[in-house]
C-alpha cells in the first residue's frame, strides 16, 4: 500500500467489477479504513457489503462476518471466490473434515474474509483458531437480528457483544437495512459500540413514483384498482393483506387482464408457489397478486408497478414491497389505495401475534378443563369455544405462549403412532413395579428399549410393533400400557389424527403462569404505533419519499418532485387553480366535522352516526347526544351514508379513529380537520362515492363553488366569493351547525327513523332569518359580507341572527363580527352574560351596538349551555 493509488479506495472498485460509489459507500468505507466502529444503514440491494469487503483488501488480517443466513454466505463467498478474492464460510453444512480444513486454512493466513454464524462462537476450537489469527475487522450483517426490535431477533445475535469481548473488541461494523431508532440503539448497545459512526444513505428511489388514493369503499377501490391497472403496462406486483383477498382479486383481474395474472400466498403448497413465482419471472409482462409472503428473493427487474390494494402494517414492509418495483432504474409506479377501515385487518394481525392476556387466559381455562389428555383439537374449535375475537392464529400464539410457560406441549400428528417418554435415570422402570405384573415388566423392558438413551423426551412409537416385540396380544398390551401410565416417571400419549396439545400441568391457576403480559403489550403497542405511521404517510401531505426517508433516518432529503403530493403541491399554491370542492359537499362536511367535534373524541363511529342522523336509540339518549346541538343534523342521509361520509373524511385526513382500548376506536378531529373545520384550510382531497354526490348535489358536481352559487335561486352576491379576504380554495366554514338547515323551524319532531330527503337545496321556502342565518353560520360569512349580500342593514342582519341563535342555531361569532367587536364584547361580558348592562350600553364605543352586544349575550348563554358535561364515563 505504498503508492497513493493503491491507498485509495476507488483502485479497488474494479477488484469487484464495479465503476462507481452508490451513495454512502465511500464515506462507510473511509470510516472503517479510519479504524472507527460504524452502523451502516443501507436498504437492502444498497451495497452494504462493499462497505466491509473492500476495506478488508487494503488490510492485513481476516475479517470475520456474522451473517445468519447459511445460504447467504455461500453465494457470497462464490463471488468473492470468483474474484480471486481468499475468503471462506464455517457452518454446519461443512463436514468436520472440510471444517477443520477451513480452521488451518484461517490460522495460515490464507483468508481475507470469513462468514460464520453467530452459533459458531460457541465452538471453543473456533475460538481457539481466531486467536491464533489477526482479525481486523468483525463486521455484524443483518444487525437487526442482535435487536429484539428487530423483526428476526435472534438469540445467538444478542451475545455477539459478549463474543466481541471474548475476541478483544475488534473493530466492528454493524450493517442492516432496519433502521427505526430502537433497533439503532439496541445494536449499538449489545455490539457495546461507543462512538460508532453511524450511515443513513441511499434509501432515495427516484425512479419510483409514490402514489396514495384514498378510497372509502371496497367497490371504489376495485374500480379505481382496475383503472389502474389499464393505464399501467409491463409487469406489476399487487399486494393484498389477505389470501382471500389475493385469491378475489386475482381472478376478477383475469377477466379482465390480457397480461397473465397469478396468484401467490402462504395457502398455495411449495411447489405451487414455485411455480408462481417462475412464471412470473419469466413472463414478459405479468402481473402477481400476492399476500406479503411473495417477494423474499424476487429479484425481478423490469416490474413496473407495485400496487398496495390493502395497506400495509408498517412503512419497513411498505418501502420493501414497494422497493420490488423498479430495480432496473426505470420509471416505476408505487400505489397505495388506502381506505381507512383497511387498518383493522392490520389490527386484527397485530391481535394474532400479541394477544391479549384475557383472551390467553380463555384459551388456557378452556384446555384446562378438559379431561382427555393430550387434546385433540384445532385452532378453529378453539376460536369458535372463546369468547374473545381472535384469529385461528391467534389461537395458534396463545397455545405457544403457553407452551413457553411450560403448561403443555403441542404435538404434531404423526400417522397412528402414539409417543412414550421415560423421565427418570432409573436402569429401568421394572424397579417401580411389583414382581408379579409380567406383562407389565415385560412391556416396559420392550418399551425402554425402544427409547433407549432418549430419556426425558417423547418418542414416537407404532403401538401394533410393541405388541410384536412383546410377544402379546394388543388389548393385553393396552392394559398393561395404562397401568404404566400411573407411573410418575412413565408417559403414553396414543396415536392421535390432528394436531394435539398435551396439558403438562393442570394445576396453576392463569394468573399463576409466569407469562410476560408488559412485555407483549409493549410489543403489541409498537406495532400499532407502526401501523399509525402507514396511516400517517397515507394521509400525509408532504412529499412521500421524503416521509419514507425520513422514517429511516436520513434526514436532510428534499422534495422527490414526483409523488402525488409533490406534484399537487404546484397548483395549490396559485391560489385558485385547484378545483374546490363543491359548495354543497363542503356544507354536509362542515356539519359532520362539527357533529365530530361535539362529540369531544368520546365516541365511537357508531355512536357518532346515530347522533347526526338523530337517532333516538337507547344508547344516543343515554348518553344524552340528543341533546347535543348537532343531533340529527345530516337526518336527511342514512346511517350507512353517514359511515361513509365519515370514511370519506377520515380517507381525506380530517377525522381519525385512535383506538382508546382494545378494538375500541373512538372517532375525532385530526388536527387537520380542526383547521378545515375552522376554515383555516381549505378542504382539499376529497373523494365522494358517486352515489353520494349524487345524493348531495343532484348531479355530479362538475363546477366550482364560484359557478355553483351562480346556479342558486338566492340573489346574486354582490361581493363576489373572489373578493372575499378568503380567496383561493373556499374553506369549509367554522360552523357549529344544528338542526337540518333547509327546514323551517329547527327543532324537529323526535323520528326513530331515517328520513332520506332529496336534499333539495331549495332555499326559497325557508323563513328570511334562515338564509341570513346560512350565509353566517354554513357559508362563512361576516356580518358586513352578509348584509351586502342580502341587501339588508346590518341591523337587520344581527335581528336575524339572534332569532337563529334563539331557535337553537348555533353561528360562528368569532368569524361573524369584527374581532375588535368581539373581543371588546368578550371582555365586557366576561363570565356573566345573564346580568344587565344598562349602565353600560352607553359606554359602548361607536362600531358596537346594544344590537351586538344582545346577539353576544344570547349567544354566549346558548353556547355554554351546550356544553356537554354529563356523560364523561
Ligand atoms: P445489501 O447487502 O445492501 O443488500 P449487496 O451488498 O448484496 O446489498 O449488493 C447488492 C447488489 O448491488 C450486488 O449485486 C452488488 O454487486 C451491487 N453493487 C454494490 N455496490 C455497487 C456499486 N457501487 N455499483 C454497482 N453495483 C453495486
Ligand atoms: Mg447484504
Amino acid at each position: 500500500m505504498s503508492s497513493d493509488r493503491e491507498s485509495s479506495p476507488d483502485h479497488y472498485l474494479s477488484k469487484f467489477g464495479l465503476i462507481d460509489f452508490r451513495p454512502g459507500q465511500r464515506d462507510v468505507i473511509e470510516t472503517v479504513l479510519n479504524g472507527d466502529d460504524c452502523l451502516c444503514i443501507m436498504p437492502t440491494g444498497g451495497g452494504k457489503s462493499l462497505c466491509y469487503q473492500l476495506p478488508t483488501l487494503m488490510r492485513d488480517g481476516v475479517t470475520l462476518v456474522v451473517s445468519p443466513l447459511i445460504a447467504l454466505m455461500k453465494d457470497q463467498v462464490d463471488s468473492l471466490s470468483r474474484r480471486g478474492i481468499g475468503c471462506n464460510y464455517l457452518n454446519s453444512t461443512l463436514t468436520p473434515a472440510e471444517q477443520a480444513d477451513c480452521l488451518g486454512r484461517l490460522t495460515d493466513g490464507e483468508y481475507s474474509l470469513l462468514y460464520v454464524a453467530p452459533e459458531r462462537f460457541r465452538s471453543p476450537r473456533f475460538l481457539e483458531a481466531i486467536g491464533r489469527t489477526r482479525v481486523q475487522l468483525l463486521a455484524v450483517d443483518e444487525a437487526h437480528c442482535i435487536s429484539e426490535w428487530g423483526h428476526d431477533f435472534r438469540h445467538d445475535y444478542a451475545r455477539l457483544g459478549e463474543f466481541r469481548e471474548q475476541l478483544g473488541n475488534p473493530q466492528t461494523i454493524a450493517l442492516t437495512a432496519t433502521a427505526t431508532d430502537e433497533v439503532r440503539r439496541d445494536v449499538a448497545k449489545q455490539l457495546n459500540l461507543n462512538d460508532a459512526k453511524t450511515f443513513i444513505a441511499g434509501f432515495a428511489r427516484p425512479n419510483l413514483h409514490y402514489q396514495v388514493q384514498a378510497h372509502s369503499g371496497h367497490r371504489d377501490k376495485r374500480e379505481a384498482l382496475r383503472a389502474f391497472i389499464d393505464e399501467t403496462p409491463g409487469s406489476g406486483i399487487v399486494y393484498a393483506a389477505t389470501r382471500k383477498a389475493c385469491d378475489e382479486l386475482g381472478s376478477a383481474m383475469a377477466d379482465w387482464q390480457k397480461r397473465e395474472v397469478v396468484v401467490y400466498h402462504g395457502g398455495l403448497s411449495g411447489d405451487e408457489r414455485r411455480s408462481v413465482q417462475e412464471d412470473f419471472m419469466q413472463a414478459e409482462d405479468a402481473i402477481v397478486v400476492a399476500t406479503n409472503a411473495f417477494g423474499m428473493g424476487i429479484d425481478k427487474s423490469n416490474v413496473r408497478f407495485v400496487a398496495h390494494y390493502n395497506m400495509p402494517g408498517s412503512l419497513e414492509a411498505y418501502y420493501q414491497e414497494a422497493g420490488r418495483a423498479g430495480r432496473d432504474g426505470h420509471d416505476s409506479k408505487c400505489v397505495l389505495f388506502y381506505s381507512p377501515s383497511d387498518r383493522y385487518i392490520q389490527e386484527f394481525f397485530i391481535e394474532s401475534a400479541f394477544p391479549h392476556r384475557e383472551t390467553i387466559g380463555q384459551v388456557y381455562d378452556y384446555l384446562r378443563i378438559r379431561d382427555e389428555n393430550p387434546i385433540e383439537v384445532t385452532q378453529e374449535e378453539i376460536r369458535n369455544t372463546i369468547e374473545s375475537s381472535i384469529s385461528n392464529e391467534g389461537v395458534g400464539t396463545c397455545e405457544r405462549l403457553l407452551e413457553k410457560c411450560g403448561v403443555l406441549e403441542r404435538l404434531e400428528p404423526h400417522r397412528k403412532m402414539a409417543m412414550v417418554r421415560i423421565d427418570s435415570d432409573v436402569p429401568s422402570l421394572c424397579d417401580f413395579l411389583s414382581p408379579k405384573a409380567q406383562t407389565q415388566r415385560t412391556v416396559a423392558r420392550v418399551i425402554e428399549k425402544r427409547i433407549g438413551a432418549r430419556r426425558y423426551e417423547l418418542v414416537y412409537v407404532y403401538p401394533h410393533e410393541i405388541a410384536e416385540a412383546a410377544a402379546m396380544a394388543p388389548a393385553a398390551v393396552n392394559r398393561a400400557i395404562r397401568e404404566l401410565n400411573r407411573l410418575e416417571a412413565f408417559t403414553y400419549i396414543p396415536p392421535f389424527r390432528g394436531r394435539a396439545l398435551r396439558m403438562i400441568r393442570k394445576d396453576q391457576r392463569f394468573e399463576e403462569l409466569e407469562l410476560d403480559f408488559a412485555d407483549l403489550e409493549k410489543r403489541r403497542q409498537a406495532n400499532l404505533d407502526k401501523l399509525q405511521q402507514v396511516v400517517q404517510f397515507s394521509t400525509s401531505h408532504r412529499c412521500r419519499q421524503e416521509i419514507l426517508l425520513n422514517y429511516f433516518g436520513e434526514t436532510n432529503s428534499a422534495d422527490c418532485g414526483h409523488c402525488d403530493n409533490c406534484h399537487s403541491r404546484g397548483p395549490l399554491d396559485e391560489a385558485g387553480e385547484q378545483q374546490p370542492v363543491d359548495e354543497r359537499i363542503q356544507t354536509v362536511i362542515a356539519k359532520l366535522l362539527s357533529g365530530v367535534a361535539r362529540t369531544r373524541g368520546r365516541f365511537g363511529k357508531q355512536m357518532v352516526i346515530g347522533m347526526l342522523c338523530g337517532s333516538r336509540s337507547a344508547k344516543v339518549l343515554k348518553w344524552k347526544l340528543d341533546s347535543l346541538s348537532t343531533f340529527g343534523v345530516l337526518r336527511q342521509f342514512t346511517q350507512p351514508e353517514v359511515g361513509e361520509l365519515l370514511d370519506v373524511a377520515i380517507a381525506a385526513g380530517l377525522i381519525e379513529q385512535p383506538e382508546i382500548d382494545r378494538f375500541r376506536p373512538i372517532i375525532k378531529l385530526t388536527d387537520r380537520g380542526v383547521e378545515v373545520m375552522k376554515g383555516r384550510l381549505p378542504l382539499i382531497n376529497l373523494r365522494l362515492p358517486r352515489s353520494l354526490q349524487l345524493k348531495i348535489c343532484g348531479s355530479l358536481p362538475a363546477q366550482s363553488a364560484n359557478s355553483a352559487r351562480k346556479n342558486r335561486s338566492e340573489p346574486e352576491p354582490v361581493i363576489t366569493p373572489a373578493e372575499l379576504p378568503n380567496n383561493g380554495p373556499v374553506p369549509v366554514p367554522a360552523v357549529r351547525i344544528d338542526q337540518a338547515d333547509s327546514l323551517p323551524t329547527p327543532k324537529r319532531p323526535a323520528q326513530g327513523a331515517m328520513i332520506s330527503s332529496g336534499a333539495q337545496d331549495d332555499l326559497s321556502s325557508d323563513p328570511e332569518y334562515c338564509l341570513t342565518w346560512r350565509l353566517l353560520a354554513v357559508d362563512g360569512y361576516s356580518l358586513e359580507q352578509c348584509a351586502a349580500i342580502r341587501r339588508l342593514s346590518e341591523e337587520q342582519i344581527l335581528d336575524h341572527a339572534l332569532r337563529a341563535v334563539e331557535e337553537g342555531r348555533p353561528i360562528p361569532l368569532k368569524n361573524v363580527f369584527p374581532t375588535a367587536v368581539f373581543d371588546h364584547l368578550e371582555e365586557m361580558v366576561g363570565q356573566q352574560p345573564n346580568r344587565s348592562f344598562r349602565a353600560e350600553v352607553a359606554k359602548l364605543p361607536d362600531t358596537i351596538t346594544p344590537h351586538h352586544l344582545q346577539l353576544y349575550c344570547k349567544w354566549r348563554i346558548a353556547e355554554t349551555s351546550d356544553d356537554i358535561t354529563t356523560f364523561d364515563n
